[in-house]
């Protein structure tokens, strides 16, 4: 032991699976932008984190009830969340799309009448979903995942789905079989939360040094390795 302070470790809840924000690779290690936003801004402020790959309602539900110290998670900083969670400055911007199988003929909301729509539990697209279910006349089921959702579409079970846009554009990049057919409603932003009134330092301490990245180019250099150099 040094004279240096021992740093402390936060544990950070996260999605399971939420590319390009955050998913396991070959090597079963979580990376993404926000795994790698995380890493960056805790080596930058002298902290550490233990990541935990909760899911994304899970991880929530664990901050709320004070089991965890933040989370990372493509989480949308929304009013109804701030009654109960603390946001850091946005990190990114988002909206929600509707995608469909490949051979639908769906491209508007009023072509949902009667049918099933797959989402994530408690996400800003299941809330999307379920405010606009009673004019367009369609059901709403619910997954976990968002793989097990995009399954849904993909097998025919559901005929549309709700997804953030940027997750949506690189998952079909990637290879699921699913098109884009509406611009993104609920535009919004990203942001890094920890339970309201808690851990004002680990929130602090993400703010300056998300700042930090953005001016010395590690931010730009970490979207870019997931997006490509044109976003
Ligand atoms: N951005 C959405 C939300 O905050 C979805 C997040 C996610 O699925 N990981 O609800």
């Amino acid at each position: 032991e040094t004279a240096q302070a021992a740093e402390k470790t936060y544990t950070i809840g996260t999605d399971v699976t939420f590319p390009p924000f955050e998913f396991a690779n070959d090597q079963n290690e979580y990376v993404g932008i926000d795994m790698d936003l995380i890493r960056a801004i805790a080596k930058d402020q002298g902290f550490k984190v233990q990541i935990k790959p909760l899911g994304f309602n899970a991880a929530v539900q664990a901050l709320d009830s004070g089991q965890i110290d933040g989370v990372i998670a493509g989480m949308s900083i929304t009013d109804e969340r701030k009654a109960k969670f603390d946001f850091s400055k946005s990190y990114f911007q988002s909206g929600v799309v509707m995608a469909v199988a490949q051979n639908s003929k769906i491209t508007k909301l009023s072509q949902l009448k009667g049918q099933r729509v797959a989402v994530k539990t408690g996400t800003a697209g299941a809330d999307y979903a379920n405010s606009i279910k009673a004019k367009y006349g369609f059901k709403v089921v619910t997954f976990d995942d968002s793989n097990n959702m995009y399954q849904d579409v993909t097998t025919g079970n559901s005929v549309a789905c709700f997804e953030d846009s940027p997750v949506m554009q690189y998952g079909i990049k990637q290879g699921t079989k699913l098109k884009i057919v509406t611009e993104p409603a609920e535009k919004g932003d990203y942001g890094f939360a920890v339970k309201k009134g808690q851990n004002k330092e680990l929130l602090a301490a993400f703010n300056t040094g998300l700042t930090n990245l953005r001016a010395n180019g590690q931010y730009k250099k970490i979207t870019e390795k997931y997006l490509g150099a044109t976003n």
